[in-house]
């Protein structure tokens, strides 16, 4: 049976890219029925002005599964944000970053083999704010104020940050879930429980009890900072860490610089019965059209995906072909050359032709 799966190619460099995704995919074997559907600035016009159309949900809503390039977002204009727009409607609470290092890459850090787990709904990122000056945050610290707090100085805006029972007792079963469907050993929950005890402390404690129910994997937690630290110099002790939204946020572009940039960093966004699998990168809009931009972090969440699928041989053998054509060097586009002018560079779709002969020699 093939497997129905949206696929909405973004625009920028998008097309491009989820095109290449594509092509590889299909040379794996695995049989696809794509549901192509446009979102983002180039299709708003059609819909009402709605960068997001509600038939686009609906067939992410029917497949379950979607294979997302990036889509831009222009600054001013009113125009919402189609990303941050799909995970509010779709409620994708969990994000996962898987980071890992492929030989051939340049990066300073060897033998990285991390997955990020990013909290996605609340915490600081919820949009309860209060600017500086305002009537609502005078009334606020004047509150604060009454209630015995003390602020070091009142001319301050504030943002409030939210973390509850279930929303961290949802990502940190996630975390575990994620853990052993991956045959992962260990799960880190990562706070700042010292100093927020009322947030980052329910996280930990949350973390710890949920832990005790699925004590099958192994479980630990660092404070933020020290985690930072201890990735860049015991990288090999950690495995999958589940973080609230913005330290989330942070310590994947950590573990993303580790591995070699954003150009290998793929991603993916879970909500209940919904997947939604995209490279961390965005839209890139100055090589939109030339075939120039690297395609691999689109591929690695086309992986990604075929793991969900439980097409686990199919995802193994893309991810080795990738890994063979990086370790060539030689069919890979400008960033992953020694220099970004280096006449020998590929193009986007030139990528993907060097994976499928390599898929071709494995699926053989
Ligand atoms: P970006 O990731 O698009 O580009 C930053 C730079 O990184 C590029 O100029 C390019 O030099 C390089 N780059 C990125 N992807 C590359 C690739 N595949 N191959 C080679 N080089 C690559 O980030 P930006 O410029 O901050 O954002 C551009 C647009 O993308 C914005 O509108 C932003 O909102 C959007 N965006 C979308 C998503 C998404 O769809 N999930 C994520 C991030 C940003």
């Amino acid at each position: 049976m093939a497997h129905r799966v949206t696929l909405i190619p973004g625009d920028g460099i998008g097309p491009e890219l989820t095109e290449a995704t594509r092509r590889v995919l299909e040379a794996t074997g695995v049989d696809f029925d794509w549901d192509v559907r446009e979102a983002g600035a180039d299709v708003m016009e059609q819909y009402g002005g709605n960068p997001l159309p509600d038939q686009v949900l609906d067939a992410i809503r029917e497949t379950g599964v979607a294979l997302k390039g990036p889509i831009t977002t222009p600054i001013g204009g009113g125009f919402r944000s189609v990303n941050v727009a799909l995970r509010k409607e779709l409620d994708l609470y969990a994000q996962i970053r898987p980071c890992k290092t492929y030989e051939g890459v340049r990066t300073r850090f060897e033998s990285v083999d991390l997955v990020v787990v990013r909290e996605n709904t609340e915490d600081l990122y919820a949009g309860i704010e209060y600017e500086q000056g305002s009537a609502e945050a005078q009334e606020l610290i004047d509150w604060i104020k009454s209630k015995g707090g003390k602020l070091a100085h009142e001319d301050a805006g504030i943002s409030v940050k939210p973390i509850s029972v279930s929303g961290t007792r949802r990502i940190v079963q996630f975390a575990f879930d994620y853990a052993r469907r991956n045959g992962r050993r260990k799960v880190t929950a990562v706070h700042k429980a010292n100093i927020m005890k009322f947030s980052d402390g329910l996280f930990l404690r949350v973390a710890q009890e949920v832990a005790a129910e699925n004590d099958d994997i192994e479980f630990d937690d660092r404070i933020v900072d020290n985690m930072c630290m201890q990735l860049v110099q015991r990288t090999d002790e950690y495995d999958v860490l589940v973080l609230p939204n913005l330290y989330g946020d942070v310590v994947s572009d950590l573990c993303a610089g580790m591995v070699g940039g954003l150009g290998l960093t793929p991603g993916a966004n879970f909500g209940e019965g919904i997947a939604i699998f995209e490279p961390t990168h965005g839209s890139a809009p100055k090589y939109a059209g030339q075939n120039k931009a690297n395609p691999m972090a689109e591929m690695l969440s086309g992986v990604l995906m075929l793991h969900h699928l439980d097409e686990h041989d199919a995802a193994e053998n893309l991810e080795h072909a990738i890994a063979d054509v990086i370790g060539e060097g030689r069919s890979v586009t400008y960033d992953m050359k020694p220099r970004r002018d280096d006449p020998t560079a590929v193009g986007t779709s030139e990528v993907a032709d060097a994976i499928i002969e390599k898929l071709g020699a494995r699926v053989a």
